[in-house]
């Protein structure tokens, strides 16, 4: 592995040259806050009369169009959703310098070939990994979020120098920067919100919540136990992995968690992460993405509204309404 930290980052490429972020979403605030405070030169580019326009402006930073935006720019950063990448690439494209860098926070649109970048442009990833509040909390605090880095292209030979610069300015490598490439984050990245963080972790506190309700629990002592409580579990695991878990949790808990978690995540789960993987992997999901997208999203709405109107999100409301700590 390698990891990259301060000591590597030479800022001198990026000596007065301008970023302009595209997007000011959860990663585009963040980024642009975070760059302009070490102090770079920060241009967003933005639709006017988006909300994003108007927030940006609030937040003190230099708002044009994205045509008028790129111009000038020795990196064009594209915090956009994934999916608007491609049209967005194709409408600023012949605006981009000359020898600029093209960038990502996730492969993507790189990666399944929806954006194709133009042979002169050096195309580079610095994926945080973690959301765009907490690149900016912890940027604030003197801390940083820690990232990936990874070269698509490198036609200027100066590739993997500017993306460190970059990262630095974020504050991504106070916390460190490991080298990966496009196949590997934009993998990893997609198999981990899937099988684990997000599909996963949602799957398994909804069937723990059936299983409980249904057996004739209380669904507001189930939501307790499988939603709530999650979080203290999470915390533990992050902060010092499975030891400090183990730790806190009691003994009776940690011989359940021992003999009874292999059952639930068993050999047929692990074969579907396996196909989950597999469809990650030969462009399957990708495919199947973007043509939802370009159908109007019918099956994403569906599924979301599906997942709202789960009795979980009822009770989980009313009991989140009583826990006043909870609210801001
Ligand atoms: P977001 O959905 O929070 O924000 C997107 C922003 O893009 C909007 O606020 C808007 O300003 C702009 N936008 C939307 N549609 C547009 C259009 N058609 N044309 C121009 N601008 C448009 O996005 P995000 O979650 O910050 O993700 C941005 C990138 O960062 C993605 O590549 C994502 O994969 C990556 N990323 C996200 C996270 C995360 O935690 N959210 C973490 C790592 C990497
Ligand atoms: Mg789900």
């Amino acid at each position: 592995m390698q990891m990259y930290s301060e000591a590597d980052v030479d800022h001198s490429c990026l000596a007065d040259s301008q970023i302009t972020i595209l997007g000011y979403g959860s990663q585009g605030r963040a980024h642009a806050l975070n760059l302009k405070d070490s102090g770079f030169n920060v241009v967003m580019g933005l639709r006017s009369g988006g909300a994003s326009w108007s927030n940006a402006k609030a937040d003190g930073l230099t708002v044009l169009e994205p045509n008028e935006a790129v111009k000038g720019a020795k990196i064009v950063m594209f915090l956009t959703p994934d999916m608007v990448q491609k049209a967005l690439y194709e409408s600023v494209v012949d605006d981009i310098e000359q020898g600029a860098t093209l960038m990502f926070a996730h492969g993507f649109a790189v990666y399944y070939k929806q954006v194709q970048p133009r042979s002169d442009l050096d195309v580079s990833l610095i994926a945080p990994k973690g959301p765009g509040g907490l690149v900016r909390r912890q940027y604030e605090e003197g801390h940083g979020v820690p990232c990936l880095v990874a070269i698509h292209q490198d036609s200027s030979g100066d590739a993997l120098k500017i993306a460190l610069a970059y990262a630095s300015g974020i504050g991504g490598a106070r916390a460190g920067v490991i080298a990966t490439t496009f196949a590997e984050e934009t993998e990893t990245d997609l198999f981990g919100e899937q099988a684990v963080l997000c599909g996963g972790a949602t799957e398994l506190i909804v069937a723990g919540f059936e299983t409980l309700v249904e057996a004739g629990y209380q669904p507001e002592v189930a939501y307790y136990e499988v939603m709530h409580e999650l979080k203290l579990i999470v915390d533990l695991l992050h902060e010092g992995g499975l030891k400090k878990m183990h730790k806190f949790i009691s003994d009776t808990a940690a011989w359940g968690d021992m003999i009874s978690g292999p059952r639930v995540v068993d050999s047929a789960s692990r074969a579907a992460m396996k196909e989950i993987l597999n469809d990650i992997q030969d462009g399957t999901f990708a495919r199947n993405w973007v043509a939802e997208n370009e159908n109007g999203m019918p099956e994403f709405k569906r599924l979301m509204q599906e997942d709202l109107d789960h009795p979980i999100e009822k009770v989980g409301a009313d009991l989140r309404g009583r826990m006043d700590w909870l609210q801001d």
